[in-house]
């Protein structure tokens, strides 16, 4: 007990497109990827650039809850 490996936890990042509310973006929906950071390591919202197909391009994709 108590030797965990770390606090492995699963994350979603969101494109930043996702505030373009009113942009035709939307039509495609939300792109989101999944993945899993250490939450001991990691204590604040993840930020990674990775390609959004809703922008064409890349961008920042942010954590969310
Ligand atoms: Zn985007």
């Amino acid at each position: 007990m108590g030797k965990n490996k770390g606090a492995r936890i699963i994350i979603t990042l969101e494109c930043e497109c996702r505030n373009y509310k009113n942009d035709k973006k939307r039509k495609y929906g939300i792109f989101r990827y999944t993945t899993s950071k250490n939450k001991r390591n990691t204590p604040n919202r993840l930020e990674i650039r990775k390609f959004c197909p809703c922008c064409n391009n890349h961008s920042i994709f942010k954590e969310i809850k």
